[in-house]
């Protein structure tokens, strides 16, 4: 196979180009990080669990009317996307508190919020991605007050879709961090979802006793991790390619 041009390589996914112009490749690794970077380690089979589970949330999405970067999934570990022109900002949208929204407040971990709360992360490993508000959002230019009400509503209206879909089939979407980009077909620009949709980026609750079915699995050395993500995948119907983890058998080659 023709060696590929790396774009870019983060702590979950590598990018490369796109065979089209304007496409690009989202590898999905099995690394995992916690509390920016400090905690590092691997684990067998996510990237694998992760390709498919964000292929399927991202094609439910598409099919609610979310313009997002998903285009179609290559194999195991690859998707193919729009390249888009990513705007730095994390969105998370919290329904239920934990994590460090507990420890701001002194709050109880699993507290319902009275209604859902929207922050923005500005994306920036070196600076540990440190909360802003829309403020810092306009007035650094990162989006403009257009742009931020669309991602707001967007952001909305994934959520809400989300919960109820994660609900029916036994989780709590506790909360959801977002990325969002610019997309320009001809003259025109929209906002599209890019990124990725999975226990890496949400925390997910199942509905019943609250067993923790994400990455905080691995950020408080709960174990059970890549079972965790697999028990998501399998209550969303996608069933892995080849169980539970990418064995390496015999390839057919095309
Ligand atoms: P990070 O360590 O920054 O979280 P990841 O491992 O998640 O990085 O790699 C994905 C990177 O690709 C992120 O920086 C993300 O902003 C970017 N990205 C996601 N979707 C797209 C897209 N459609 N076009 C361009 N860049 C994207
Ligand atoms: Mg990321």
């Amino acid at each position: 196979m023709a060696k590929r041009r790396q774009i870019f390589e983060g702590e979950a996914k590598v990018i490369f180009e796109g065979p089209e112009p304007g496409t690009l490749v989202q590898h999905f690794k099995d690394d995992a990080s916690a509390f920016n970077s400090r905690k590092k380690g691997t684990i067998t089979g996510k990237g694998v669990i992760n390709n498919r589970i964000s292929e399927h949330l991202m094609t439910k999405l598409g099919g609610i009317g979310i313009p997002t970067h998903f285009m179609r999934r290559l194999n195991m570990r690859e998707q193919l996307i729009r390249e888009v022109e990513i705007i730095p900002i994390e969105v998370m949208v919290r329904n239920v508190v934990a994590g460090s929204l507990a420890e701001r407040f002194n709050l109880t971990e699993g507290a319902v919020l009275p209604r859902s709360i929207i922050e923005y992360y500005y994306k920036a490993g070196d600076l540990n991605d440190p909360m802003v508000n829309e403020e810092h959002v306009t007035a650094f230019g990162w989006a403009s007050p257009q742009e931020l009400d669309e991602i707001m509503s967007m952001t909305l209206r994934i959520n809400d879709f989300l919960s109820g879909f994660f609900l029916g089939v036994g989780i709590k979407l506790v909360d959801i961090r977002l990325e969002f980009g610019r997309l320009w077909e001809e003259d025109q620009m929209r906002i599209v979802l890019a990124d990725e949709i999975s226990p890496d980026s949400c925390r997910f609750w199942d509905a019943e006793t609250n067993e923790i079915l994400d990455r905080d699995r691995f950020s408080r050395d709960l174990g059970g991790i890549a079972e965790a993500y697999q028990e998501v995948a399998r209550r969303l119907g996608i069933l892995p390619e080849s169980a539970p983890y990418d064995i390496q058998g015999p390839q057919i080659v095309q």
